[in-house]
């Protein structure tokens, strides 16, 4: 493929990210990085172990299931409903002591057990779940993958890769979701993504129904934690207190989505 060519399909392959309407390049297929995601994520399900406390599993899913029906409803109104193709929600609770949690393409979402001493309320839950719902709806995943593919295989042969779906493009996936191995760590995003989902999560939230205001409550929370945070939330991530101040930056816009003012 000449380079004309090869530039031309990356034009065609922009689109927007549904609510900070950033311009994303997006190579990969989104129903191969889905598929492999289920796959991943059946596997981490089952090791588990799932936890036992059906109470909080009833909050992470009642949360999760507020916060997917309000972006379903703001996604179809703003006609972006094709950014959940592929997608079925799945909520669960690992019993881990790491304060984590993550989503993975396609929607498949895990908390573990030991970030909901921090999710003592709804809207802290909320927090988390909108921050990592947005990882998924902005295909993060997709970005960082393809960003890495286009650097390690080069520009021609990222549609071979894609087409064979090589072995090359698998340990891509692995390496930034392979949660099973390492203690639910997931390869850090960048500082862009990582305000990114922070905006997203803060509208998605408001949007559900709960009070953006909190976040600022759990990353304060979250700050105090020190040393104990796992690197998904120190190294990459944004200080705790240009965090924080972003946060406070985007308030005014989240409050716009919420209704329970
Ligand atoms: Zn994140």
């Amino acid at each position: 493929m000449n380079k004309k060519i090869f530039f031309l399909l990356i034009a065609a392959a922009c689109v927007r990210v549904p609510v900070t309407n950033r311009k994303q390049m997006k190579l990969l297929p989104e129903t191969m990085l889905q598929n492999m995601a289920a796959t991943e994520y059946k596997a981490v399900i089952s090791k588990g172990p799932i936890s036992q406390n059906a109470t909080d599993i009833e909050r992470i899913r009642k949360v999760g299931n507020r916060i997917s029906s309000a972006i379903r409803n703001y996604l179809v109104k703003h006609k972006q409903d094709k950014r959940l193709q592929g997608i079925a929600w799945e909520f669960n609770l690992i019993e881990q002591q790491v304060v984590n949690a993550w989503c993975m393409p396609g929607g498949k979402l895990a908390f573990y057990t030991g970030i909901m001493p921090l999710c003592n309320t709804d809207e802290f839950i909320a927090t988390v779940m909108g921050h990592e719902i947005a990882h998924a709806i902005a295909r993060h995943g997709n970005e960082r993958m393809s960003q890495q593919l286009l650097l390690t295989t080069g520009q021609v042969a990222v549609s071979v890769a894609v087409a064979n779906k090589p072995k090359e493009t698998q340990d891509l996936f692995l390496q930034a979701y392979g949660v099973g191995t390492a203690l639910g760590l997931i390869l850090p995003y960048s500082r862009l993504h990582e305000y990114e989902a922070d905006k997203m999560g803060l509208v998605f939230m408001a949007m559900a129904g709960y009070n953006p205001r909190k976040s600022v409550d759990f990353w304060k929370k979250m700050a105090a934690l020190g040393g104990q945070k796992p690197p998904q939330f120190m190294s990459t991530h944004p200080s705790d207190e240009n965090r924080i101040a972003e946060l406070n930056k985007f308030m005014p816009t989240a409050l716009g989505y919420f209704q329970g003012k």
